[in-house]
């Protein structure tokens, strides 16, 4: 088949590559000039287990979260969040209390482990350094501090992995650099955890999918989508194009173009920061990644750097940064690892990116129930750790090929 794909984020070029595989004749058109340059750009590059990135489900922690007051409220309205914004809100604390949460966790840890699996033989098979680092462990300050979590750690070990209750000696004989002076009753440790560089690999990915006759079209809006027959109308083309079929890989744009074709996707824009910081000291760093459930800040290594992420908000914000944020991470940064990381403005890359999120945190992939048009998108907190199962699974469905899970918890009509 002739299959275009709008969108050239990670999920868009493993979407590309997986049905390239499947001998399909594949066009990718992306509106930036380059791949991987909006969200997949610098996320905090958690791939496992992927249930405990932070904001990956609705379902996760949902008995102690308080999403909007409190101490540490879960998301923060900013400038532009409307009606809109405290709708899609509702919904999340919804799918947190519905009967389905548990259904939809246990098929969010299925697609992380089935993910994680295809991620790790592409990059093998690829033969880069994505700069992937193992071993994962959730600072616990209290007793109390776990219930932000439940119950991904009985899911987790339910489906064969190792989850460990470590002390905190322990924690610090796994993560050194660990300051000493951060009370800490103990951790949770995920021997088999792991985080790499998503936009390395999806540039890695976009090289291995042009050698297989994937052809990028760059600087390429798709204004609309049209089927009988399925054609896109490029911004600035007089001629629609055709193709045999068409894949929604373009983010939050997925529900704008979605809605042109009268299906409603609940999709918000839920920002967060990461900050990139080289390497000062290896001794004095983290060796895998380290994640605090409390303030939900992830702290991880990559490759010479280290990258520390957090904040959730709703609302465009003007595109501004939020300063207690920012400084949030930056204490964490120096306060769990003194001296790891080179701190100096200069030597900082800070990012604000958008989780392109539906109400429970899982994506829709599938039909779109409109012909010709299939739905890789809204991958929310963990797009990079779902993306290659994501892309497999879909191209599996569109060969109408054995599926190796289900895929009714990521039907674009659950809402
Ligand atoms: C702070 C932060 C930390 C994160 N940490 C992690 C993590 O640790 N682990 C993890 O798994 N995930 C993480 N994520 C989430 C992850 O980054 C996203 O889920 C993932 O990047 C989404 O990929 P995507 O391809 O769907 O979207 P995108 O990367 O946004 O790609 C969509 C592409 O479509 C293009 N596009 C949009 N509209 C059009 C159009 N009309 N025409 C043509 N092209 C179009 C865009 O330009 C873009 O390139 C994080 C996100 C943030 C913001």
């Amino acid at each position: 088949m002739e299959i275009a794909i709008v969108g050239a984020g990670i999920v868009g070029i493993a979407t590309a590559y997986e049905l390239a595989c499947d001998g399909h004749r594949v066009t990718v058109y992306e509106q930036r000039s380059a791949a991987a340059e909006e969200a997949s750009f610098a996320s905090s590059g958690l791939l496992a287990p992927s249930l405990l990135i932070p904001w990956a489900a609705a379902g996760v922690g949902a008995a102690s979260t308080s999403l909007l007051w409190g101490r540490q409220p879960a998301f923060r309205m900013v400038r532009g969040a409307g009606r809109a914004e405290y709708a899609w809100l509702w919904s999340w604390r919804k799918a947190a209390r519905s009967a389905n949460a548990a259904t939809t966790l246990a098929a969010l840890e299925q697609l992380g482990r089935y993910s994680l699996e295809r991620t790790r033989k592409l990059s093998a098979e690829f033969d880069v350094d994505i700069e992937t680092s193992h071993g994962m462990l959730v600072l616990l300050r209290t007793k109390n501090d776990i219930r932000k979590i439940q119950p991904v750690p009985q899911l987790l070990r339910d489906s064969g992995q190792t989850i460990e209750e470590i002390d905190a000696d322990t924690a610090r004989l796994i993560e050194p650099a660990l300051s000493g002076d951060v009370a800490l009753l103990g951790a949770l440790h995920a021997p088999g955890g792991e985080s790499a560089n998503c936009r390395l690999f999806a540039q890695v990915m976009r090289y291995a999918a042009q050698e297989l006759g994937v052809s990028f079209v760059f600087n390429a809006r798709v204004e609309s989508v049209s089927t009988h027959p399925a054609t896109l109308q490029i911004a600035g083309e007089q001629t629609p194009r055709r193709a045999d079929a068409v894949v929604l890989c373009a983010g939050l744009a997925s529900a704008a173009l979605l809605q042109r074709l009268g299906l409603h996707l609940p999709m918000a824009a839920v920002h967060g920061y990461t900050l990139s910081a080289a390497l000062r000291e290896d001794l004095h760093a983290p060796q895998g990644t380290v994640i605090d459930p409390v303030h939900r800040i992830t702290i991880a290594r990559q490759g010479q750097r280290v990258r520390v992420s957090g904040g959730a908000e709703l609302g465009h914000g003007g595109g501004e940064h939020h300063p207690d944020t920012l400084q949030k991470l930056y204490s964490a940064l120096s306060g769990w690892f003194p001296g790891g990381a080179q701190l100096s403005p200069q030597k900082i890359q800070i990012w604000r990116g958008a989780r392109p999120t539906l109400p429970d945190g899982a994506p829709a992939i599938g039909p779109s129930g409109i012909p010709s048009v299939w739905l890789n998108t809204g991958h929310g907190a963990s797009g990079w750790a779902l993306a290659c199962g994501s892309a497999r699974l879909l191209a599996n469905q569109i060969a109408g090929a054995p599926m190796a899970m289900a895929l009714e918890a990521f039907s674009a009509h659950r809402f």
